[in-house]
């Protein structure tokens, strides 16, 4: 079902040599802050696509990307090569359950990533929808080195917005920051530490959290969010956790 439609970049932003995002102009259709599209390009005349998660806010234009390079993927390096002008394309199905409207009653929303998974959390938070739910939101950034770290307006913008009901906690594993925890997601639960900084216990009375990027982040907070008795959400069957893989 949908089409594939021709997207032009509008900018490309290079945080690093290996973290890039497109802003890009593309008729979408009308899409909930969370989802992702399917990004193509012809090579060799065969169409290699890949999902990718929407950073900007369903009303914001243009459409917005954040990827990091896979050397030996096939689509990632060839996306980071593109420039303002060129074309590239998308599919007209947006989709992806990792949204507010799919997330039952809580006080307390906890966001957790890795690397840019960062986008679908940024796209939500830049919408009422978690505002008007949760008296406190949690964001989680795991990263492995400081120049990991993006979105730094978007990020200040929001926490001048909210004020303390968001609590923004920056991970990196790999080099020793000011101001960021130097342990991976899983440990800095198992440490208290993320819940001593931001002053709230995640617990299934009041919490829902999302968790999205890396499956062996995802994994393992999923073992420990168990342990506390949060269960994974469907929609049959209402929990605690949604969950998205990138891979
Ligand atoms: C629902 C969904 C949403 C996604 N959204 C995003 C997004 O917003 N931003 C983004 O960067 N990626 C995202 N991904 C991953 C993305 O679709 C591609 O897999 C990735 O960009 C690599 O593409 P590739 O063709 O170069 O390599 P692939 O052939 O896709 O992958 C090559 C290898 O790299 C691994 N890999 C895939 N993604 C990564 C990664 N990000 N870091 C390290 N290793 C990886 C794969 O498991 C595989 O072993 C998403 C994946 C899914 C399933």
């Amino acid at each position: 079902m949908g089409e594939w439609l021709e997207a032009t970049v509008v900018e490309k932003i290079r945080w690093n040599d290996g973290l890039f995002s497109l802003r890009f102009d593309a008729p979408l259709p009308a899409f909930k802050a969370g989802q992702f599209v399917r990004v193509g390009l012809d090579v060799d005349g065969e169409r290699i696509a890949r999902p990718y998660s929407l950073v900007n806010a369903p009303d914001e234009t243009p459409h917005e990307i954040y990827f990091n390079v896979v050397p030996e993927g096939p689509l990632s390096p060839r996306l980071a090569r593109l420039e303002a002008g060129d074309l590239f394309q998308v599919h007209s199905s947006v989709t992806g359950t990792m949204t507010m409207e799919r997330t039952p009653e809580h006080r307390h929303l906890w966001l957790f990533a890795t690397g840019t998974a960062l986008g679908p959390f940024l796209s939500m938070l830049k919408t009422d929808a978690p505002w008007q739910r949760a008296e406190r939101v949690v964001l989680c950034h795991s990263v492995r080195t400081a120049s990991d770290l993006t979105y730094g307006d978007t990020i200040r913008e929001l926490l001048h917005r909210y004020g303390n009901r968001l609590t923004f906690v920056p991970l990196v594993t790999r080099e020793t920051v000011t101001g960021t925890l130097q342990q991976r997601i899983p440990a800095a639960l198992d440490s208290g530490d993320i819940e001593r900084l931001v002053g709230l216990t995640l617990r299934p009375e009041d919490a829902h959290v999302m968790l999205c990027g890396n499956s062996d982040m995802i994994e393992a907070v999923q073992q420990r969010l168990e342990a506390r008795g949060l269960r994974r959400h469907r929609r049959r069957e209402p929990g605690h956790v949604t969950v998205e893989k990138y891979h």
